[in-house]
């Protein structure tokens, strides 16, 4: 599915740029070109990536829908059958921290799979969903509202596919210098 990925078609940047090494990331207009570059030069060129990345009947149990990338942000929560056949997501790891952060509970996954308050979310799932949506991404993982929090069958459940969650996933956003959400 990746190779069927056009770099120029899909993120409106020539194929010739790969082979012109890194982008200054010195601007966030910068930052995303450098991203692009990457992710570019990932499909187009590493074998690895490409055959780890992939189970072709493997689907995220949930995912987060953060709309149509060219409109306003308006997140929820897809499960089971409203996940899309092979969807392409892109997944974030981040510290918790002290904070707890936003999560998905019993109590609020039904209210979430309708529409989840932007003045709710975190800052660094902000900026994490903006990343995604700059890259025409509209489908993110992330673990405090694609798992039931205190559901321990969920937790369980889930923690047992985590390897495939991530190594599934387009590319992995982590918030290596933040120490809370
Ligand atoms: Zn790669």
């Amino acid at each position: 599915m990746l190779l069927s990925i056009n770099p120029q078609l899909t993120y409106g940047i020539d194929t010739q740029e790969i082979n012109n090494g890194p982008i200054c990331l010195d601007t966030s207009e910068n930052a995303t070109a450098g991203i692009k570059w990457w992710l570019c030069s990932c499909i187009e060129n590493h074998d690895e990536c490409r055959s780890s990345r992939k189970q072709p009947d493997w689907q995220p149990t949930r995912i987060l829908d953060l709309g149509d990338p060219a409109e306003p942000l308006s997140p929820r929560i897809l499960q089971g059958d409203q996940v899309p056949e092979g969807v392409e997501y892109v997944t974030l790891s981040h510290c918790w921290g002290l904070s707890q952060p936003f999560k998905l509970q019993s109590s609020n996954i039904n209210y979430f799979s309708t529409l989840i308050p932007i003045s709710s979310l975190p800052r660094t799932f902000l900026d994490a969903a903006a990343i995604a949506c700059s890259l025409s991404q509209r489908y993110f993982w992330i673990d405090s509202l694609c798992i039931i929090q205190d559901s321990k069958s969920d937790w369980a459940h889930e923690s047992s596919c985590m390897g495939s969650v991530y190594s599934n996933a387009l590319f992995n956003i982590a918030a290596a210098a933040s120490s809370h959400c």
